[in-house]
């Protein structure tokens, strides 16, 4: 238990200046939306917003200025995503490319993939999606099926990949692929590569979720071409490069805020002098704090270039525990039956995030997943 540290991090106080322009632009683009309309924030996919965000220099924020970035602190991006969120800005075109795809690049790319991508990522004109997970194969993502078979000047790409967000409106994939395979060893022989979503023999195909929301889907690759000079890092070291990428996902305040704007939206509509309401309020707020404080400390972390795994492990379990209870007590207080078509804004926003919140606990490592990490990094198994 000695190893597990959450050292004491501030936000510096000249990050308020980024605060407060942030918020500027956030009050500029979305006006007075309703929460019920930014309850989606996370799957709000908006490419006008996104470029707008780009304009501003809010994404690629850590990456140097050669490759399009903003050479600021992880700490300045820290700020600007707990703004994002806790007003339900419709992220999800430019986030994976920001959060997974562009430091992945950064760490593992060629200079000409970099070149090529990484500028277009922070302007916005390019969207990535990831595809990781497979049909039976998610948590136990070295189990992957999906064959990337050596052939003149690349690869050959055969299988099928499920629930990947944004496949059918993004421009490019970020996807793990089998190149060899060891019974033994099946760690081993997994390569990330970048495939263009307009390739002959890549097919899309929709899901709905709960909220009857269209954002991910089924991929699949019939002989689907892939380049040598689109593998990303060594080929057969995938495994290694995507639990740094999956660290990085695992810590920011995207793990706790998802549900945030219930409570603004809660209180105003109901009375927030009744003693009922100030004490389950106060009791999430609290909560709030905490967290907040935990995953400010591992962005600390992480600037100063620490991997900070169990930590981050951590906080997505409690935040997303949260983030889950949430929308559920602001339910109860509202006193009304949340509906998608009728009632209040908060209502409305509820019945959103009533039905997306069992997803915040599987989306990039389920609970039971990331109590094995903890337990692991504690030393316990
Ligand atoms: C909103 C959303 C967006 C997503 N977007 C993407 C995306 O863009 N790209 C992508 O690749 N994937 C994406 N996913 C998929 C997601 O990563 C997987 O759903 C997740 O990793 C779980 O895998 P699974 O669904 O196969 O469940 P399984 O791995 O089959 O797990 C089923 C249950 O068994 C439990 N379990 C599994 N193994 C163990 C174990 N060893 N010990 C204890 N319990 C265990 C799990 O915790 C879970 O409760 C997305 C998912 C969601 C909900």
């Amino acid at each position: 238990v000695s190893d597990l540290r959450f050292k004491p991090c501030e936000l510096p106080d000249d990050l308020e200046r980024v605060r407060a322009e942030v918020r500027s632009f956030l009050r500029e683009m979305l006006g007075d939306r309703p929460a019920a309309r930014r309850a989606p924030s996370w799957t709000g996919f908006d490419p006008a917003f996104s470029r707008a965000c780009g304009a501003r220099g809010y994404i690629g924020m850590t990456w140097p200025r050669e490759f399009g970035g903003g050479a600021q602190s992880a700490l300045a991006r820290y700020v600007v995503a707990e703004e994002m969120l806790a007003a339900g800005a419709p992220v999800n075109a430019h986030w994976p490319g920001d959060r997974q795809t562009g430091p992945l690049l950064l760490r593992y790319g060629t200079e000409a993939q970099k070149r090529r991508f990484l500028p277009a990522l922070a302007r916005s004109e390019i969207f990535f999606c990831v595809a990781l997970s497979e049909p039976d194969v998610g948590s136990d993502l070295a189990s992957i099926r999906s064959r990337a078979s050596p052939v003149d000047g690349g690869w050959l790409l055969r299988g099928r990949k499920i629930w990947t967000s944004n496949a059918h409106r993004a421009h490019f994939m970020m996807g793990l692929f089998r190149t060899s395979w060891t019974p033994e060893r099946k760690h081993d022989g997994l390569t990330q590569m970048i495939v263009d979503m307009a390739s002959p023999g890549l097919e899309v195909r929709p899901i709905r979720d709960m909220t009857d929301a269209r954002h991910f889907n089924e991929v699949t690759f019939q002989d689907v071409f892939v380049p040598h000079d689109q593998v990303v890092g060594a080929v057969g070291s995938g495994w290694s490069q995507i639990l740094d990428e999956l660290a990085y996902e695992r810590s920011g305040p995207e793990r706790y805020l998802s549900a945030y704007l219930a409570l603004p939206a809660l209180l105003r509509e109901v009375d927030a002098r009744d003693p009922g309401v100030q004490m389950a309020v106060g009791r999430l707020v609290a909560s709030l704090a905490v967290l907040r404080r935990m995953s400010v400390s591992v962005a600390g972390m992480l600037a100063a270039d620490e991997t900070p795994n169990l930590q981050a492990a951590l906080v997505k379990d409690l935040g997303t525990t949260l983030e889950q209870d949430m929308p559920n007590v602001c339910a109860t207080l509202l006193n009304a039956e949340p509906s998608p078509e009728s009632g209040s804004d908060c209502a409305q926003a509820l019945a959103y995030l009533l039905r997306a919140a069992p997803s915040f606990s599987l989306r990039g490592g389920t609970r039971e997943i990331l109590r094995g990490i903890i337990a692991r990094g504690l030393g316990l198994r």
